[in-house]
């Protein structure tokens, strides 16, 4: 029999990237943590991801977004080699490049307004137009009518890093509980001291809440950081060989091609609740989106198709930092469509928040219980 502990410094509410990259941190940091999660962890929203990661700057930007973005790309590298190491298994971590691509002036101009963005961050990018496309990318269409490359664009298998993040959680001795929801905070006072799970209450000196697109709910005042569920349906292609060489995004849409051949194409954004089934308009227009961008897919076969939900917030920022009036808990959700890809520096900004150090990126503009932001240009999404 197993014996469970009922106390711990770290309690992490939430095992996907989020919580289990946090718990990884705090782990390695020394500190005794217990990762809970109400299912299996990995298979919320970080499994149902594209993996997009966004390419690395040489300037660290001065907007909290961006430069939580810019560390996280610097460190993904090293993590996908600390997690090879420690665990044999390899995360997909590739820099592949990618293109973001226009059909029309209307839609050059958009990205060309995001290549003086890319300019000032001073992320790698080249113009590209006519033959020069096919010369990056030989399979996508014609009809394209110019592109960026972005050399620095990166990926990740995500189902393998959320499994490799699990094992070397365990390794480092995190207590990684599945099937065990919780379900309140415990607070004293105005301090919180710890959780109630279906397994009975566990005793803590911080509570991380990272449980995605549920998190709102868990908040002692549930109207303060609503995570509402954003679906985002997705379709993956198996071509015979590997027809594309690095991503291709087209406006919020993308095709991202594994080294097997497979290419996932993504993904809607809807607002359907706790809904995750897969609906036949959106999978045929993921499908007219592949094959217009790439042709050649017209011959793949047609694998699977899944959704998953984002976990939203009141302004399209994540959640990052203490919970106002609630000392010892920290949010750390909300991160809509780029969880996969700030997931280091998110976990490396609680940690300094919960040793009392500050945090190494500006964490002001992403607090709970601000007010909304009105959100500004973005240089990526995924
Ligand atoms: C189709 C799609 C494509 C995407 N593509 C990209 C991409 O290319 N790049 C990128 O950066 N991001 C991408 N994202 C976004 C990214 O997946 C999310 O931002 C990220 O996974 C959020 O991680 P999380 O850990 O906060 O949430 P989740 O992965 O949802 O994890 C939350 C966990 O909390 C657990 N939980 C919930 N309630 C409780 C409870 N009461 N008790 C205990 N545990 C609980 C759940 O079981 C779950 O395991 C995509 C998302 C989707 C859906």
């Amino acid at each position: 029999v197993v014996q469970r502990a009922s106390q711990a410094d770290v309690v992490v509410v939430g095992g996907g990237v989020i919580g289990l990259a946090t718990a990884w941190v705090l782990a390695d940091e020394g500190r005794q943590v217990v990762l809970l999660d109400r299912g299996e962890p990995g298979r919320a929203a970080s499994w149902a991801g594209a993996g997009i990661l966004a390419p690395g700057a040489k300037r660290m930007p001065a907007e909290p977004m961006a430069a939580l973005r810019s560390l996280s790309a610097r460190v993904y590298p090293e993590w996908a080699e600390r997690l090879k190491a420690e665990t044999g298994l390899d995360t997909g971590y590739r820099r592949c490049g990618g293109l973001e691509i226009a059909w029309d002036e209307a839609g050059a101009r958009a990205l060309e307004a995001k290549a003086q963005l890319w300019e000032q961050e001073g992320v790698a990018h080249g113009r590209l137009v006519d033959r020069e496309i096919q010369a990056v990318e030989p399979a996508v269409s014609p009809h394209i009518l110019m592109a960026y490359h972005l050399p620095g664009r990166a990926q990740v298998r995500n189902p393998r890093l959320l499994k490799a993040l699990q094992m070397a959680c365990q390794a480092r001795g995190v207590d990684l509980r599945p099937s065990q929801a919780v379900l309140g905070l415990e607070v004293a006072g105005e301090r919180a001291v710890g959780v109630r799970t279906v397994g009975g209450p566990i005793a803590a000196d911080s509570v991380v809440l990272a449980a995605g697109a549920w998190s709102g709910s868990l908040l002692p005042d549930s109207g303060m950081c609503p995570t509402p569920p954003v679906k985002g349906q997705m379709v993956l292609l198996r071509a015979g060989r590997p027809l594309l060489r690095g991503i291709v995004e087209d406006g919020l849409r993308y095709l991202v091609p594994r080294d097997d051949g497979r290419v996932l194409a993504g993904a809607t954004e809807e607002d359907a609740g706790f809904d995750t089934r897969t609906t036949p308009g959106a999978v045929r227009d993921l499908i007219d989106l592949a094959l217009r961008i790439c042709p050649a897919l017209g011959e793949a076969e047609f694998e699977r198709a899944w959704a998953g939900l984002r976990p939203g917030s009141l302004d399209h920022l994540p959640y990052v930092g203490p919970v106002p009036g609630v000392e010892g808990l920290f949010l750390a959700a909300g991160h809509r469509r780029i969880g996969l890809q700030t997931a280091p520096g998110t976990a490396l900004v609680m940690a300094d928040l919960i040793a009392g150090r500050t945090p190494r990126v500006p964490i002001d503009a992403l607090r709970p219980g601000r007010s909304p932001a009105q959100p500004g240009p973005s240089a990526f999404r995924s």
